[in-house]
């Protein structure tokens, strides 16, 4: 719940002032109810055209950057996910599985995997949750271990 309010809090954020700025582009365009008066502001259509555009492209970046930051940051700290290690190999797939990226929580929250190679687009990246006992994992190979004798 918070790392989705924390998405839709950066979206309002980036949305005021880029209303701002759609609000102040729409005062530039020329107010003229004559279709043949139009030809003469030919300049001015030409400049809102280009304010628009550009206005369009800092949308998108603006919601690109902030997607890119939300799925590099934990699901329940929201710390900015740390030390990305490639596992993987393409040379030994079979054995290893296909090249992936893990990056981890300092904290210890969780895991995020995702594929280093997006071929049909993004895929969803896959978060693997800790437990808060840290010794239980550190632990569990041994255990495991001593079962078996
Ligand atoms: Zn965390």
């Amino acid at each position: 719940m918070r790392y989705w309010a924390y998405l839709a809090g950066k979206l309002v954020v980036a949305a005021a002032p880029l209303y701002g700025l759609l609000c102040w582009v729409g005062k530039q365009i020329p107010a003229s109810k004559d279709p043949y008066a139009q030809l003469g502001l030919g300049m001015q259509f030409l400049l809102c055209d280009l304010e628009l555009l550009g206005l369009f492209l800092l949308c998108a970046g603006a919601l690109y950057a902030i997607v890119w930051d939300q799925r590099r940051r934990c699901r329940v700290c929201l710390t900015r996910l740390r030390m990305p290690v490639e596992t993987g190999s393409w040379g030994h797939m079979l054995q290893l599985g296909r090249p992936r990226i893990e990056s981890i929580c300092p904290y210890g929250h969780g895991t995020l995997k995702e594929d280093e190679l997006q071929i049909l687009g993004l895929t969803n990246a896959e978060w693997t949750p800790h437990s808060d006992d840290i010794w239980d994992e550190l632990c569990a190979p041994g255990r495991d271990a001593g079962q078996d004798k």
